[in-house]
């Protein structure tokens, strides 16, 4: 059972501790609007409920400190410590019209052994709790930097950690970061039922579908829980999610030189998209280009751009809606499938 995020309990302790509801919205008041994340600075709560919180919950609020980042043109890479002493990174990217936009991982490392991703190499560590998914999100926001998008695409399959809605709660909640859920974006290897659950719990919230190939056989190899849920499985959870919702979805498609970047993968995926029907249009193919990193199971190699341009034209032509994401992160090995919480050359001064 997932347990409540920090501001649920700090709620509860103010009420324990005999004080006016009101305490508890200066406290949210310091938090998210003055950037004040330690109890004893919070100069408008009585001393004895200053030392009483922190006494209960740690002086400070932030249950992750940043242990390094390196910096790129429009990217810098943040290793965090957590409290237990394990590792995790985020990624914060700069658009050029100033937009603000950032992956946060869900999970110490993943188990589910991707052959083209860093972060398999790590293996499991553990879930990372609801307020260690929002902390991520709440370092950047009391650095000043706003909030404008949100990935749950770092380390970890965001849908195998249950504290993700209880941290989706927390972002969307008005009264606490107050992020619109449709700045935010989930995305999953293809989870089933937990893609079911998220369309129950939270519609509006972004769904991509990372697919890297069009054909059961190769993404198994790939991605091994296409064994367990099969394109198929998937793309009726996703039918549902747009009947529920007639919200766009993503399918993330990573292009793997000589492995699924043919002119037959694009026959097939572009199948296997306009079999939805009338709901082929509320697909989004987001293709991304491949960063080689040390850790992967498997080494791939990025097709030439001129061989990227010729796969999104294929499947334009067959009338997909396609985008070829930026990867501005790649130098710093930030971008997709390459956090693996190795220690990073650039020291956070
Ligand atoms: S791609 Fe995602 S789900 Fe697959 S191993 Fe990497 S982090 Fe896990």
């Amino acid at each position: 059972m997932p347990r409540a995020h920090r501001y649920t309990q700090i709620q509860r302790a103010v009420r324990q501790h005999g004080a006016a509801p009101y305490r508890f919205q200066q406290i949210l008041e310091a938090v998210f609007r003055r950037g004040v994340l330690q109890f004893s600075a919070m100069q408008a709560l009585p001393g004895r409920l200053r030392q009483a919180l922190a006494q209960q919950f740690g002086d400070h609020l932030l249950s992750l400190a940043p242990a390094q980042v390196s910096r790129a043109a429009q990217a810098e890479k943040y290793l965090f410590t957590l409290n237990d002493g394990r590792r995790i990174e985020a990624v914060a990217m700069r658009y050029r019209a100033g937009w603000r936009s950032y992956c946060l991982s869900t999970q110490a490392g993943c188990g589910f052994g991707c052959r083209f991703c860093a972060t398999a190499a790590m293996r499991l560590q553990r879930n990372l709790s609801a307020d260690e998914i929002c902390d991520q999100a709440l370092y950047f926001r009391a650095l000043g930097q706003p909030l404008d998008s949100i990935s749950f695409m770092g380390m970890g399959e965001a849908l195998a950690n249950p504290n993700l809605l209880t941290a989706l709660e927390c972002l969307t909640d008005p009264a606490l970061f107050a992020l619109s859920p449709r700045r935010l974006t989930v995305s999953t290897i293809g989870l089933v039922p937990a893609m079911r659950q998220l369309t129950q719990a939270q519609p509006q919230v972004n769904l991509t579908f990372s697919l890297h190939s069009p054909f059961n056989e190769q993404r198994s190899q790939l991605i091994p829980l296409n064994r367990k849920y099969p394109i198929e499985e998937v793309f009726d959870a996703l039918d549902e999610h747009i009947a529920r919702t007639h919200r766009k979805v993503y399918i993330a498609y990573l292009l793997l030189e000589g492995v699924n970047d043919s002119r037959q993968h694009a026959a097939a995926l572009a199948a296997l998209l306009q079999a939805r029907g009338r709901q082929t249009r509320l697909f989004h193919v987001n293709l991304l280009r491949h960063n080689a990193n040390d850790f992967a199971a498997e080494r791939f190699a990025r097709p030439s751009e001129a061989h990227i341009r010729q796969f999104r034209n294929w499947l334009e032509q067959a009338g997909l809606k396609v985008t070829v994401r930026s990867s501005f992160g790649d130098e710093i090995q930030a971008a997709c499938g390459q956090l693996h919480a190795s220690v990073p050359e650039v020291r956070m001064s």
